[in-house]
């Protein structure tokens, strides 16, 4: 038989709470009890009724509880109340009940643990949850799995914004199914391979509208147990806007404004490229150095505005004469100049001829709408095995142009 003492000296010191009462008013409270309810002293719990400390919304959940108890020995399994502290804060109790004898009379002994932390992870963690499903719907990142034959197996609904597609409409299909070109497939299986990830991987995929969109991809190579790939994981985004504006930066850094050809910086660093290239390779090109004749007397004529019109025709004449593999760049004022990949000596000769010719051909209308005539001078040389830089063959095309200066301008002349 264990004596009365212990269960006194148990109710003291235990951490859960325990409250007794008698026809729903409290006649005896714990100190964690009085703890729980922050209360300073037993009396400000004592001879109040339970209700008073039960949240309003669960009072009458409470109340059916104990009224369906009858007889001693009654237990209400545990179950979590919102309770209301003597100091009016929200505090969460996991509370069970039994129906006891307590000094000869019908009482309730009332014992709960603090859930409020707990409650308040919990509310906290939904909140969190919330939060990430909003973000994961709403963003523009496509998360996406697929097995190792590249069949999509889980897509996320960003896919919805960026290709256009349910992700129920991608699931199931060949991620190649939504690459405009194999190519890029190949690359970015090759890199995986090689590296077991991607990062801001280049690629292009196709939206359900067919449109054809960049897009960046994050991704790692997925193994199995044994080591073996078992597919890829990763995000995927829209970067066709940023890209169209990189596209524009670059032709801004690269574009000569007035003429829209290359400008000096971009004309010299292809042009550089070629050089090494043709060195490595001992291929052959050959330089056009232009300048436009008596262009001052233009521009004292019709104004600065007037010789910029010119400028920009002359550039657009010329274009005419060149392929897509020839580079043609201002380097500055009215000097341009030509390269001219794997031509030899008659054919760059040729090539500028032409150009001189037709610029001699069209005529500029000036603002009182007279007539004038616009001609230029061209230097051509080709490049030497002895040449160490792409400055040497500047050098000679600029000796050869002036030549064709002082032999009478509007003339070709091949340097010697
Ligand atoms: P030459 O036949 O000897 O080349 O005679 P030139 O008058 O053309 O002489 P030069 O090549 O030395 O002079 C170039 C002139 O081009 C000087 C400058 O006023 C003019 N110029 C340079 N840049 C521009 C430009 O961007 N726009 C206009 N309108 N004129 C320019
Ligand atoms: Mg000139
Ligand atoms: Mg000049």
């Amino acid at each position: 038989m264990i004596p009365d003492a212990f269960y006194r000296h148990l109710f003291e010191i235990m951490p859960t709470s325990a409250v007794i009462a008698i026809e729903g008013r409290i006649v005896y409270a714990n100190p964690a009890a009085i703890q729980f309810l922050d209360a300073e002293n037993a009396n400000q719990v004592i001879g109040h009724t339970m209700i008073e400390f039960i949240h309003p919304l669960d009072q009458t959940r409470s109340n059916n509880r104990l009224n369906k108890s009858s007889g001693v020995d009654w237990i209400n399994a545990p179950s979590q109340f919102r309770m209301q502290t003597v100091s009016a804060q929200m505090k969460m109790l996991l509370s069970a009940s039994v129906r006891i004898s307590y000094e000869g009379q019908d009482a309730i002994l009332v014992t709960g643990i603090d859930m409020t932390e707990h409650a308040e992870m919990a509310e906290q963690l939904r909140v969190s949850e919330k939060n990430f499903r909003q973000l994961f719907e709403n963003m523009q990142e496509v998360y996406y799995r697929t097995d190792a034959k590249g069949i999509v197996q889980m897509v996320g609904p960003g896919v919805r914004n960026v290709l256009g597609f349910e992700p129920h409409e991608i699931v199931g299909k060949a991620t190649e199914s939504f690459y405009p070109q194999a190519s890029d497939r190949d690359a970015i299986k090759k890199a995986l391979m090689l590296d077991g990830k991607v990062t801001d991987f280049p690629g292009q995929m196709v939206r359900k509208d067919a449109r054809v969109i960049d897009i960046s991809i994050n991704s790692r190579a997925l193994y199995d147990d044994a080591g073996v790939f078992a597919g890829v994981e990763g995000t995927y985004r829209d970067v066709t806007q940023r890209k169209i504006m990189e596209r524009e930066l670059q032709r801004l850094a690269t574009t000569d404004p007035l003429t829209e050809i290359a400008n000096r910086r971009s004309f010299l660093e292809q042009a550089e490229q070629i050089f090494k290239t043709s060195q490595r390779y001992q291929t052959g090109f050959t330089m056009l150095m232009l300048d436009l004749d008596l262009f001052k007397a233009i521009n004292d004529k019709y104004g600065h505005l007037g010789g910029d019109k010119v400028l920009a025709r002359f550039a657009h004449t010329v274009g005419l004469e060149l392929r897509d593999s020839d580079l043609f760049g201002r380097l500055g004022g009215e000097e341009f100049c030509i390269l001219l990949q794997q031509a030899h000596r008659d054919e760059a000769l040729n090539v500028a001829e032409r150009i001189r010719q037709r610029i001699q051909d069209i005529s500029f209308k000036d603002p009182a709408g007279e007539l004038f005539t616009l001609t230029v001078s061209i230097g051509v040389t080709n490049n030497l095995e002895s040449d160490e830089r792409l400055a040497n063959l500047l050098e000679r095309a600029d000796k050869a142009l002036y030549q064709a200066k002082h032999t009478g301008r509007n003339k070709v002349v091949w340097f010697v």
